[in-house]
């Protein structure tokens, strides 16, 4: 397959272009908009312990914060600055000091009264703790009596009965490498990775329709496509600097199109602090948007397909590329089937949006010669989540836009180890390489020397609830090792995580700081284990942008937490204790000897042993994949793939809501107010009519319940589609069933039916039941 090298960053013009422009007030005065330069402020103090680590973080490291992708202040797009307020504002986990003793050892109801926002600003664990049934406080351990007790527990029980989850923020590729490898060097495929709850689907997808596991295109692709659509994805918030390269697009005339169920403010004007235009002016992005309804996305692709069904009985050639789909693409008439077998009528109730909005997008993308598709969890995190992704392919795959210059497909992460875990083997799935299938499992075992379980491995959903089965039963969950993490609050149903995690018998929590899951008891023993960041690690690490640009992020000179140690070097200590008689078989010298055997391992990868320095990197795949249209699929076409309405849950009268993020960084939360709606924390975006309806004013108190939980909150009017409304993640978890799986992917659902009424009192962050709940209307199967 032919491949084309990226050309690296380009240069855009300074020269102003008020048509560009959000406002004619400087600096946006008087709106609702972040406020950078106050905010940079508020970071500069937060470190002024450490600023010069600070500085040579920023300036030598590679960003821990989102998947954007950069090493220092420079990236591979645009020349100029690249930083924003989230890497600023994770900045403080990287320079504060440890935890002080007293706190450490504070009695465990006392830290349980702490929030996480408060749990990481107490600073660094800075030695291995456990705590056992009975105990009110964290004892301190010796590293060999940590990993001693891990091991002997290990060493007793069968490795079905264990698994190992690896959280994305921070996390190298050669620790989720060597955790990958440790984990089948046990015996167990159950490790999982922060990627089963975000993007999981877009990966499965994308290989059964184009034969790939990533982006296919660059951010570079964004600037001079026809179209750049953001599909369920607030890339302004969660990947900020990408409105620099949005910015940079509108200025080659590329159109933004933006489908949501709420008209997100952060995707329509956006003041970019690093071009002086658009900091004083602010910039337009969305061209348009489409508020869909959320789980409509398939319909409404559906019906931008039906739509250039219909102009190809008119005329041939008017919305599908031909040559493309001949020499490419498998299945046009089985979709063309199962597209036109759905009336108007279904596609406008499912979707929320009228046939001839459909209509505008279908004609808009056919007159088209390029355009790039990016999305994020608005798609994924549905029990169909694989089926949107597919939808997606199939609409580049229609009109050819795919595999060469301004046209991809591109999932857009938010944590940057997120990319790199999948394809380091930290998944129950995958081997570096690819999927473990017979082949790539022989392959690798050649490489490691001792056999790969055969036996499937666990997702993380799957693991967790496995602590709650039978003691007798061969997948009981008896040990969680978990690296980072924090299933309290990125789960389902809280209550029932919680549950989980009392279940098993040891628990290890393996990170830097402390989160709320960390003090939940275990059966046997909670043990916490102080890990290093990445820019501690002695001979640095790697991670894997969006857009597969393998990052080198050397060790940076600084001060150092008391006894925390590189996580890749734990798993190795942890694997020799368990099997101390073929140690020989996991040990690595260092960093670099690990960069070697990945190369070796993930042939995707080679290139990856000769990053030794700041400012190495290179991209994976090349600039396309699938480039000329060849897709790395057995016959080396990409498939259409037909997939059905999916069924909305929704009895009438009920709302459909999903989870939104508001100042924060995935699930640390940096701010209670969301600086571009204003919304609080406990807010309800609701649209005024549905209020109208209920007889709800803008801020009364209101509850949000289902038959899984209760959301006491207060209406906040926005521009969202009739019929849904959004809560924060992950306050609104209480209101998410648990056990809800995507078939493929195994991403749990994160949206579902609930009622909303007018509450006698405000109740929000209290853990209280509403006791008004119409008993019957419960009793409702929604789920
Ligand atoms: S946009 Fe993402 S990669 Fe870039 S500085 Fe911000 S957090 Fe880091």
């Amino acid at each position: 397959m032919k491949k084309t090298k990226h050309t690296g960053p380009i240069k855009i013009s300074k020269k102003p272009q008020p048509n560009l422009w959000a406002s004619k007030i400087p600096f946006g005065l008087g709106k609702i908009k972040p406020h950078h330069i106050r905010d940079t402020m508020k970071v500069a103090w937060e470190n002024k312990d450490n600023l010069p680590y600070a500085g040579r973080i920023l300036t030598q490291g590679v960003c821990d914060g989102c998947a954007l992708g950069v090493q220092g202040l420079k990236d591979q797009t645009l020349t100029g600055p690249h930083l924003c307020t989230t890497r600023l504002n994770v900045l403080r986990l990287n320079t504060m000091p440890a935890i002080k003793e007293d706190i450490l050892h504070a009695d465990i109801d006392d830290l349980r009264n702490m929030s996480s926002t408060e749990l990481r600003k107490l600073g660094r664990i800075p030695y291995p703790l456990i705590r056992k049934p009975g105990e009110r406080k964290f004892r301190r351990l010796s590293w060999d009596e940590a990993l001693d007790t891990i091991a002997t527990k290990m060493k007793a029980i069968d490795p079905k009965n264990y698994a190992f989850y690896l959280t994305s923020r921070g996390i190298t590729n050669e620790s989720y490498y060597t955790a990958g490898k440790v984990a089948r060097f046990l015996g167990t495929n159950n490790i999982d990775n922060a990627s089963r709850i975000c993007h999981s689907p877009s990966k499965t997808a994308l290989n059964r329709s184009v034969g790939i596991g990533a982006s296919s295109c660059n951010y570079k692709d964004w600037i001079g496509t026809d179209v750049l659509v953001f599909w369920g994805s607030v890339a302004a918030n969660n990947q900020p600097v990408s409105t620099k390269y949005m910015y940079a697009a509108k200025r080659k005339g590329t159109k933004i199109i933006i489908i949501n169920p709420y008209h997100e403010p952060a995707m329509d004007n956006y003041w970019i602090p690093s071009i002086a235009e658009s900091a004083l002016f602010g910039t337009k992005i969305a061209d348009d948007v489409y508020q869909v309804n959320i789980g409509g996305d398939i319909a409404f692709m559906h019906g931008i397909m039906k739509q250039w069904f219909e102009m190809e009985e008119t005329e041939y050639g008017s919305a599908i590329d031909h040559t493309f789909v001949n020499e490419h693409v498998n299945g046009l008439e089985a979709l063309k089937e199962s597209v036109t077998a759905y009336d108007w009528e279904q596609l406008e109730k499912s979707s929320g949006l009228s046939k001839e909005r459909m209509h505008e997008l279908a004609v808009l993308l056919a007159k088209s010669k390029s355009a790039v598709f990016v999305w994020s969890m608005g798609l994924t995190q549905h029990r169909f989540g694989t089926d949107n992704i597919s939808q997606v392919a199939n609409l580049a795959l229609l009109r050819g836009f795919l595999g060469r210059e301004h046209c991809g497909l591109m999932p857009i992460r938010g944590h940057s180890g997120v990319q790199g875990s999948g394809e380091m083997g930290s998944d129950p799935f995958v081997l570096p390489g690819g999927e473990m299938n017979k082949e790539n499992r022989k392959r690798v075992e050649d490489i490691w020397g001792f056999d790969i379980p055969e036996w499937q491995g666990d997702i993380v959903g799957v693991s967790l609830e496995n602590a709650v089965l039978p003691e007798d039963h061969e997948r009981k969950l008896q040990l969680y090792y978990m690296s980072g993490g924090n299933f309290l609050e990125t789960m389902p149903n809280p209550e029932f995580v919680q549950e989980c995690l009392e279940n098993v018998d040891i628990r290890v929590h393996q990170d830097i700081i402390f989160n709320t899951s960390t003090f939940v008891d275990a059966k046997e023993a909670v043990i916490v284990l102080p890990a290093m960041t990445r820019y501690e690690q002695p001979g640095g690490g790697t991670s894997t942008s969006t857009e597969r640009m393998v990052y080198f992020s050397p060790e940076i000179k600084g001060p150092r937490i008391e006894e925390a140690r590189s996580e890749w070097e734990i798993y190795v200590d942890l694997a020799k204790r368990v099997k101390p008689e073929e140690q020989h078989l996991i040990h690595f010298d260092d960093a670099y000897a690990i960069r070697d055997e990945i190369a070796l391992a993930a042939p995707n990868y080679d290139g990856i042993q000769h990053l030794k320095e700041k400012g190495d990197l290179f991209q994976w795949g090349g600039a396309w994949l699938c480039e000329g249209g060849v897709c790395p699929t057995p016959d080396g076409n990409g498939n259409l793939i037909s997939v059905e309405l999916p069924e909305l849950r929704k009895p009438e009268g009920h709302f459909y809501v999903t989870t939104r993020r508001g100042k924060q960084f995935n699930s640390m939360i940096y701010g209670e107010k969301d600086p571009f709606n204003d919304a609080d924390r406990y807010d309800v975006l609701m649209n005024s009519e549905d209020c109208a309806k209920h007889n709800i004013q803008e801020s009364d108190a209101i509850v949000v319940y289902n038959k899984f939980g209760t959301f006491n909150g207060r209406a906040k009017f926005v521009p969202i589609k009739s019929g849904n409304i959004e809560v924060h993640w992950p306050e609104g978890n209480p209101l998410i069933p648990e056990s809800v799986y995507e078939e493929h992917a195994g991403i749990p659902e994160y949206n579902t039916a609930v009622i909303v009424e007018k509450a006698e009192t405000y109740y929000a962050q209290k853990d209280m039941k509403y006791v008004e709940k119409r008993v019957e209307e419960l009793e409702v199967e929604i789920s």
